[in-house]
């Protein structure tokens, strides 16, 4: 479809089998039970499996698809999928089109090569991908092939999670049960659900596909491993919100039409601070299926990037220099009726709803800030968090003047007033004046408040949401359940309630932070309260392992320990190989490219110095270019046996905890040296011969 003038909401979500199309097509009995599986968790009834699965197959069949699959979400970021075709021979030679219940509700990759954590020897292949009929299946393109897409879950054959759905939707059922046990105690007889919500921005780089293809590091790793500094870089800050160029709106035109197609509700767009970067934003969702819907807007920026000649870089820092990117995770939580138990209203000092899951969140974010600072620990995210531009590595929460003022009086004793604004007057009579929000926006805080929800901005552009957010679902239903346990002992609720806002402020204050982020005196203090630092992966996962991490997960049956545990091999391992392939990389980039290159040109320059001798004349210029060229090729061979010791060094060792230490203190310090070396070679070499395209050339021509 090309869709390009038609109006948005006459193909927006054609391509699901969404709840108007369900009612249209299941029996109304089916229909009723499925959607009190989808809207109150009640267990699936497998007897209306079939119904289901042969409506779902007419309705794609009807839109070209000809085959289905399982789509499920391993422990590598990204989606699988396993294709089956409808087909089913009959006796007489010919194929009718079949798709059972059963096929529906589970199927059964084999596991064998999804990374597992030693939860599932190789030979014990067997694995299990479950429907997950909460998030609704969809068809979509791969070239001419049309695919019915199941958003399932995945596990072992022991039931043990390998995949980020599992863990989300379990900690969606913990966050609703614990919620509501509050929400009833504070009195609330009307909802029946409470619901985490996420809306994920996503930054990203574009880049020309034909700068990509001759840089073999943005082709396996993501990021530039080499590049000096460009002349020009963001320091105008002239790309943030500036006009949108045509050749990019046409990518991001056709991006929102596929995306609107599949019920991805794409909303806001625009560039971002680094030249090159930009962002998209949904509006909320469920947080399932808000994370489905990330995990689709990825893989189509990368799949219509290529149709325009761009390359959609998703890496944390595709670029040293500039600003990396990140994915903010917006979460909040509501009710089934449309009550947004974040939203403070006008006079949030009377609003104890409000107050308790605010102080619970707070008090979840301190308790556990070791395990939420975790949940961003990638390779990619350790040239963000803590660089002078991203939120640093301390977790704090930014509340704004009005709630830490409330916080405050709390801690007190009692909240008896909320701060207000009244209105902003600009100075021109044409103008209007503007209700003034009551809190400012802070830009560097890590985990802020925005007005009724969190904004979680840690996160790696390139990571599913699901993790941090089955964390974060995690622990403030941990809290919660706290909360709950003492407000339905006996005894006056409201009094019990002031006290727990009370012991709750007075002892969490040291995790609210309003102001600059960045600074040196923010890491002094925090260091004073005794928030924790942690400034690299392998750090931050190694704290997956302390008592009260694992305890939380087992208290709850997020995770049994064995799966946890299993977590922490994965993505320890994962840095490691992580490291290991840009340093490969750069090995590959130094020793046939960019030494070649260096070698070439002194051979130039030693050549013209020869032949200005014979001339008889003398140049001090050609023999300072040739010793400087001379010393670096010295000095980048040097580096390039160091690079491969530490390389060999750490791939031999036993243990991933130990491989990972080896991977942070030696490889990534011998691969800076090498790229030290290669980009002052940048600068004195001819351009002509330089075999790798600039930083300037990537970042600005479009
Ligand atoms: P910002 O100014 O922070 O860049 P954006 O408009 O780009 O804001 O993104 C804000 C995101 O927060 C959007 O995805 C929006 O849908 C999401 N959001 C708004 N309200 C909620 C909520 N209640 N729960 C979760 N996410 C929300
Ligand atoms: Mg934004």
């Amino acid at each position: 479809m090309n869709g390009s003038r038609e109006s948005v909401s006459s193909y927006f979500g054609c391509q699901v089998f969404s709840e108007a199309v369900m009612r249209e097509r299941l029996p109304k009995n089916i229909f009723r039970a499925l959607k009190d599986t989808i809207d109150d968790g009640k267990p699936l009834d497998p007897s209306i499996a079939n119904v289901v699965a042969n409506a779902m197959k007419d309705w794609a069949i009807e839109k070209g698809a000809t085959h289905f699959c399982h789509w499920f979400q391993p422990m590598t970021e990204m989606t699988a999928e396993k294709h089956e075709s409808f087909i089913s021979p009959t006796s007489e030679g010919r194929t009718i089109m079949e798709f059972s219940g059963k096929e529906l509700i589970q199927g059964e990759p084999d596991a064998s090569s999804f990374p597992s954590g030693g939860l599932r020897s190789t030979f014990e292949a067997r694995g299990y991908t479950a429907w997950d009929c909460t998030s609704p299946v969809f068809v979509k393109e791969n070239g001419p092939t049309i695919t019915l897409y199941i958003p399932s879950a995945f596990c072992s054959y022991n039931g043990q999670a390998l995949d980020k759905k599992t863990p989300l939707l379990r900690s969606m059922d913990l966050l609703n049960k614990h919620a509501m046990r509050v929400l009833r105690a504070l009195g609330n007889v009307t909802s029946k659900r409470v619901i985490p919500t996420l809306g994920a921005e996503q930054e990203y780089f574009l880049v020309d596909r034909s700068f990509v293809d001759k840089r073999l590091d943005l082709v396996l790793t993501g990021r530039t491993l080499f590049g000096a500094p460009p002349p020009k870089g963001q320091e105008l800050e002239d790309h943030y919100y500036s006009a949108i160029h045509e050749r990019v709106a046409a990518f991001m035109n056709e991006l929102n039409m596929e995306l609107w197609k599949l019920g991805v509700s794409a909303r806001t767009q625009h560039n971002e601070v680094a030249p090159a970067q930009y962002e998209l934003a949904p509006v909320f969702a469920t947080v399932n299926v808000a994370t489905d819907h990330n995990q689709l807007t990825m893989e189509t920026m990368q799949k219509v990037a290529l149709r325009h000649n761009f390359v959609c870089l998703l890496h944390e820092k595709p670029f040293a220099g500039v600003n990396g990117s990140g994915k903010h995770n917006n979460w909040s939580l509501s009710t089934d009726d449309g009550i947004n138990l974040l939203d403070p209203g006008t006079t949030p000092h009377e609003n104890e709803v409000f107050l308790i899951f605010l102080c619970a969140v707070i008090r979840a974010v301190d308790k556990y800030s070791k395990l939420l600072r975790s949940s961003v620990a990638v390779a990619g995210n350790d040239h963000r968090l803590g660089a002078n531009e991203a939120p640093p590595a301390i977790i704090s929460i930014f509340l704004g003047d009005q709630l830490t003022d409330i916080l405050e009086q709390l801690a007190a004793g009692g909240a008896k007033t909320s701060k207000t604004n009244g209105k902003l007057k600009l100075g021109v009579s044409t103008l209007p004046p503007l209700p003034m929000d009551c809190t400012d926006r802070n830009r560097t805080s890590p985990f802020a408040f925005t007005g009724n929800k969190f904004e979680f901005r840690m996160v790696g552009s390139s990571q599913s949401p699901a993790g941090p957010t089955f964390i974060l679902n995690t622990i403030v239903a941990d809290v919660l359940s706290e909360i709950a346990d003492e407000l339905e002992s006996n005894g006056d609720v409201n009094k019990k309630a002031q006290e727990i806002l009370q012991k709750i402020a007075k002892e969490h204050m040291r995790i609210v932070f309003n102001g600059d982020n960045y600074s040196e005196e923010w890491v002094r203090e925090a260091e004073k309260r005794g928030l924790p630092n942690i400034r690299n992966t392998v750090d931050s996962l190694n704290t997956m392992l302390d008592p009260d991490a694992t305890a939380v997960f087992e208290r709850h049956k997020v995770f049994c320990k064995e799966e946890w545990h299993a977590r922490y091999e994965i993505l320890m391992e994962r840095y490691c190989k992580a490291i290991n392939i840009e340093a490969l990389t750069t090995l590959n980039m130094a020793k046939r490219l960019i030494l070649p290159a260096a070698i070439k040109y002194s051979g130039i320059v030693a050549n013209a110095a020869n032949a200005v001798q014979s001339a008889g004349s003398y140049s001090d210029t050609l023999k300072k270019s040739l010793d400087q060229v001379c010393q670096l090729i010295d000095s980048l061979q040097q580096n390039i046996a160091s690079l491969e010791n530490a390389t060999q060094k750490a791939s031999s060792v036993e243990g991933v905890a130990k491989q990972g230490e080896i991977y942070r203190d030696l490889v990534i310090s011998a691969m800076n040296a090498v790229r030290k070396d290669a980009d002052k070679l940048e600068m004195l070499v001819d351009a002509e011969i330089w075999p790798l395209p600039t930083y300037a050339e990537m970042i600005f021509l479009r």
